[in-house]
């Protein structure tokens, strides 16, 4: 029987390890199918606090780590396959076994969509990138790509044209999923230019190890074309990973959870941490935050229960 189980190994889930480890909870942490969450798909991250020089994405999400393991953490790389959330314990499927916790961490995170191109897993954090507040900064004076229609692309846009020489939106049709006021400030930005009924066919240059261009697709005409380009920005959409929790977690139409007030979600003893939650802020140091807060409920949950 644990005390905490905790869903998930980035930012949010080694905080909240970190926390309960130091409470002498002995958490279990289930790395998940993206050990290290979003962060360990990134290069450098210059604006977490506490690291003037920036440290290496995986690097942090591993030191974190290494943090709640001094402080009693176990770590297994597992993913949780089934849970029965009805009564105390919870009861949870991991690698076909049946285990017992009193309160459980949903730290499984949001993981960004991608276009399922052969060479754009080759070059993410290479030009290639999901994050344009992570990532934005080391494009100044280049030539980046925003890649949607929603309101995500339009902001990643928006902030992306304080960096770049130029930034390019290509969307797929000519209708937006984007708000109103969010597509009128993005068509008054004079540094961003569109590209309608537009794909991207492919992402070049693995041999030199970083972008140089795409091959993109008149959706209309047929018509294919290489185009230079140094950013390539994804902002089609994040998935929540909540799979397993559906139908017993209060989920909001997308598929995030609802929270109920602090870190707390419908059913007691269940606490939320991070972008499995949060489709707003999205950055690590939120998501550390948050599992901070959803490891003192936990705490507090447990102490009140007499544990
Ligand atoms: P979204 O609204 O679902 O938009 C995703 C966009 O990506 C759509 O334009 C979609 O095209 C495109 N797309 C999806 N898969 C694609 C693919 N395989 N290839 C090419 N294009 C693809 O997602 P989001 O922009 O991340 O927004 C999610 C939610 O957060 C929304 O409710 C949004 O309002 C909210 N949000 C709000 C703000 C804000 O208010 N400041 C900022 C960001 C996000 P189609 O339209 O053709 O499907």
């Amino acid at each position: 029987m644990y005390n905490v189980v905790i869903v998930g190994s980035g930012c949010a889930g080694n905080t909240a390890a970190i926390y309960t480890g130091r409470a002498n909870l002995s958490p279990l942490v289930l790395a998940g199918h993206e050990p290290g969450g979003q962060l360990s798909l990134t290069t450098l991250v210059e604006n977490f606090p506490g690291f003037p020089e920036g440290i290496d994405g995986p690097v942090l999400v591993e030191n974190i780590k290494q943090q709640a393991i001094h402080f009693g953490a176990e770590y297994r790389h597992a993913q949780l396959e089934e849970c029965d959330l009805s009564k105390r314990p919870f009861r949870l499927r991991i690698d076909g076994e049946w285990i017992e916790t009193r309160t459980l961490i949903v730290a499984s995170g949001a993981s960004a969509r991608w276009l399922g191109l052969p060479n754009e897993m080759r070059l993410i954090g290479k030009g290639v990138s999901s994050c344009a507040t992570c990532d934005g900064f080391f494009f100044r004076g280049k030539k980046i790509m925003v890649i949607g229609g929603g309101d995500s692309a339009m902001e990643e846009a928006n902030f992306l044209s304080r960096f770049g020489s130029e930034v390019t939106i290509v969307h797929r049709r000519d209708q937006f999923r984007a708000s109103k006021i969010m597509l009128d400030r993005t068509r008054a930005n004079p540094k961003i230019k569109w590209l309608l009924n537009t794909t991207v066919e492919d992402i070049f240059d693995v041999e030199k190890g970083y972008v140089t261009g795409v091959k993109l697709r008149n959706v209309q005409t047929g018509q294919l074309w290489d185009q230079e380009v140094d950013g390539f920005f994804l902002a089609i959409g994040h998935i929540p990973n909540t799979k397993p929790f559906a139908g017993q977690l209060d989920l909001d139409p997308d598929g995030y959870i609802v929270s109920h007030g602090g870190a707390r979600t419908n059913i007691t003893g269940v606490f939320h941490a991070g972008d499995v939650q949060d489709r707003t802020y999205r950055q690590a140091i939120t998501a550390s935050g948050a599992g901070c807060m959803a490891a003192i409920e936990a705490e507090r949950f447990l102490e009140a229960e007499g544990h």
